[in-house]
């Protein structure tokens, strides 16, 4: 059965042509379910029963149901959402004096394999639908009975291959009419794929990039992260450099510090080249423990140099806090399950 979430409000209008509905009907569902947010066709109540019943014959609502909720001592909080055909995926809820930020996640798995994340390495199983990203933040807005103000797209998977879904759930998120979202609150993250980075720099979303850069080095960036064998670090500044000119809007470079392996001053002397005079922000992340990793987290002293030598150069970094660690909830930590 289709999932009614998968449709902006455009599809959804053909939609309810097809079904010899009005246009307008559709709208009146779009309100109920990004803007009443309820959970069942018979909340729908400006809708006649006639129709309700059409609309369950027709689709499904997809509500996640919540498999495991941990909280974190931080108040960060980590959701198991079942998808309801055997799979499940993690989405984190944060708390930042902005409003509330969800981590979404776009795959059941991931394909990219880097080594020092944990949403890699167990095989991947498919894409999420834009419905089923859409539902992350829905599900959770009814847990806690919040409204979400931004959302991030760095939990499991690789935003870019995922790409169509991932911008048709933008377009719900962003839409007037709806969760209302806008791009400016949203922010993709990529291991670098780079046809898709230009792709999405002609579509002048508006979004934040972010870029898992992590090493200056092809061969040390190559072991890390195996993207980097296809598309090489130069390939991939040329990729952000054209976002930028497109979209006018400063790129943010994720770089996780692992000891000994990218976290000395020359390491920072490098990055400093590399990004010198490029519209943009460095986050630095003290690299998260997982199972059977290879990659010691940097000492605070370190990480410390390595910011102020780069904001020293005119490079503003800063280090990103690591929320929810405690409940496996911080980048690189979330992974799929079976059930
Ligand atoms: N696939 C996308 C989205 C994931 S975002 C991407 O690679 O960008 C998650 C962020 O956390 C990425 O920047 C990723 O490189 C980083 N990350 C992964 N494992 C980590 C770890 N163990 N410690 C710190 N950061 C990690």
């Amino acid at each position: 059965m289709k999932n009614i979430k998968d449709y902006n409000l455009e599809e959804l209008k053909e939609e309810f042509i097809k079904l010899s509905e009005k246009p307008y009907r559709a709208e009146q569902v779009f309100k109920w379910l990004y803007v009443d947010k309820v959970s069942s066709f018979d909340e729908m109540t400006n809708l006649s029963k006639e129709l309700r019943e059409k609309l369950k014959k027709e689709f499904k609502l997809n509500n996640f149901k919540i498999l495991k909720k941990q909280e974190s001592v931080d108040g960060t909080k980590k959701y198991l959402f079942d998808l309801l055909d055997g799979n499940a995926i993690e989405t984190v809820l944060m708390e930042y004096h902005h409003g509330k930020s969800i981590c979404v996640s776009t795959q059941v798995g991931c394909k990219m394999g880097c080594k020092f994340c944990a949403s890699t390495g167990i095989n991947f199983i498919r894409n999420l639908s834009s419905g089923e990203i859409i539902e992350q933040i829905l599900a959770v807005e009814r847990e806690e009975n919040v409204t979400i103000s931004n959302v991030v797209f760095m939990g499991i998977g690789e935003p870019l291959d995922n790409f169509d879904n991932v911008i048709n759930a933008i377009h719900i998120l962003n839409h007037p009419k709806g969760l209302k979202i806008g791009a400016r609150h949203i922010s993709i993250s990529t291991s670098g794929i780079v046809p898709k980075i230009i792709e999405l720099a002609d579509m002048n979303l508006q979004c934040t990039l972010s870029i898992s850069l992590h090493s200056t080095n092809d061969a040390k960036r190559s072991e890390m992260m195996p993207i980097n064998k296809k598309y090489n670090i130069e390939e991939l500044m040329k990729a952000c450099k054209y976002y930028i000119e497109k979209t006018n809007k400063r790129i943010s470079f994720e770089y996780a510090l692992a000891k000994e392996n990218n976290d000395n001053l020359e390491d920072a002397k490098e990055l400093v080249k590399l990004l010198k005079n490029m519209l943009c922000h460095v986050n630095l992340i003290p690299i998260n423990k997982i199972e059977n990793g290879t990659y010691v987290k940097s000492t605070n002293e370190n990480i410390i140099k390595f910011r102020d030598y780069l904001n020293s150069k005119g490079i503003v970094a800063t280090i990103r806090r690591e929320l929810g660690s405690d409940i496996d909830a911080a980048c690189g930590q979330l992974r799929r399950k079976n059930l």
